[in-house]
């Protein structure tokens, strides 16, 4: 039986893999730290490493696995900016969950704008110290509201179609057009710079790329509406958050909600409470009562869970049974399917078979 060796698991990745697993029998070990070229020699003996957002699974860290018999690179997790796909090309084999719970996400990207947007986590702690003052609470109606959607995939039509409910008019960008779900919607495709523009809230639910890093910096702020709200809950890396801070100090941006932070490898998923927090655009984040951050939590929920465990044995198993992996991918396919790779040149690693 495959032996798998996860890295950064916490209690709860535990109890929904062990649940997971009474189905398929594999033989886990779970490890705390973080996948990294001095925690990778742990892998000798095991035939699967499994990782999530935060483990950076560079060149180096790839050459140890394969150095060590690891065959294959399970992602507990849709996003695999982490991963070096032209490093793993030929030598092994990816898989990813690349759907787990859009709601999750949406629904999350929802409870973050309305927080802000109402000050709900400030009346929270208000009225628990018995002060009962509105004063610094004042909200504004999202209906009627200009809402920008950056990335229309699974999350970001689900987003849109959340905020379609509250009354909003909605602008979209992506490359791929879906206009029948525009048409549904009442929604629109533009362009950026029409949603800079135009928007009151901007929230992006596209993935990190070359492309998109810092699709959000000091230009941006100059084209946008003075207030804008701004919601991330898909990669920090979108956004420059030195070029964020400036705007929220210049009162260009109204508000941000952030789930992700470029620099999160180190402080999200783990106590700090006990340390001091060195990075100082973090700590400056914190201080505007405008900014509200969650440490990655937007995938939290009982379902997604519950799929990211069976998907993620469910891709091992696949692989072990030498068939093709429907949710493989490598540098070629970049994510999408069917893979353009072409797997009779042994290029492309979804098809590649147990023990090759
Ligand atoms: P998806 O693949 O279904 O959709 C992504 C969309 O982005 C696609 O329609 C794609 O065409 C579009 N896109 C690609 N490049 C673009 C660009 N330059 N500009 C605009 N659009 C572009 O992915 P999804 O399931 O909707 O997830 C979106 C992102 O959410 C993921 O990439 C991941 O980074 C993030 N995510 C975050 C969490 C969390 O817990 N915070 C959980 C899951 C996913």
């Amino acid at each position: 039986m495959a032996k798998i060796a996860f890295f950064d698991t916490k209690p709860y990745d535990r109890k929904f893999f062990d649940e997971a697993n009474s189905r398929f029998g594999f033989e886990i070990k779970y490890f705390e730290p973080h996948l990294t070229p001095d925690t990778a020699t742990l892998v000798k003996g095991f035939d699967v490493v499994c990782v999530f957002v935060n483990d950076v699974v560079d060149e180096k860290v790839i050459d140890i696995l394969v150095n060590n018999g690891v065959k294959l690179l399970a992602l507990r997790c849709a996003g695999y900016n982490n991963v070096n796909l032209f490093a793993a090309c030929d030598r092994l084999a990816v898989v990813r969950v690349p759907s787990y719970s859009p709601y999750a996400v949406a629904e999350h990207a929802v409870a973050l704008l309305m927080t802000l947007n109402r000050r709900i986590h400030r009346a929270y702690y208000r009225v628990r110290d018995n002060n009962f003052s509105i004063n610094g609470l004042l909200g504004f109606d999202v209906h009627g509201k200009t809402v920008g959607v950056i990335g229309t995939g699974k999350i970001g039509k689900l987003f849109t179609t959340i905020m379609k409910g509250f009354g909003t008019r909605l602008l979209l960008f992506d490359h791929f057009h879906d206009e029948q779900f525009a048409a549904e919607n009442g929604a629109t495709y533009t362009d950026l710079d029409t949603i800079y523009r135009e928007a009151d809230i901007i929230s992006l639910h596209c993935p990190l790329t070359p492309e998109t890093h810092y699709l959000i910096n000091e230009t941006t702020f100059k084209k946008v509406k003075p207030g804008v709200f701004i919601i991330n809950t898909s990669r920090g890396q979108l956004i420059n958050t030195a070029a964020l801070v400036e705007a929220l100090k210049s009162e260009i941006v109204g508000g941000a909600a952030l789930d992700v932070y470029e620099e999160e490898n180190e402080y999200f998923f783990e106590d700090k409470s006990n340390t001091v927090v060195t990075d100082d655009l973090l700590a400056r984040l914190n201080t505007f009562n405008n900014v509200l951050i969650t440490s990655h939590q937007a995938f939290f929920t009982r379902e997604a869970l519950t799929n990211i465990a069976g998907t993620t044995l469910h891709n091992v198993n696949e692989f072990f049974q030498g068939r093709e992996l429907e949710n493989g991918i490598c540098s070629k396919c970049d994510g999408h399917n069917p893979c353009p790779g072409k797997p009779e040149n042994r290029i492309c690693r979804k098809t590649l078979k147990k023990n090759t």
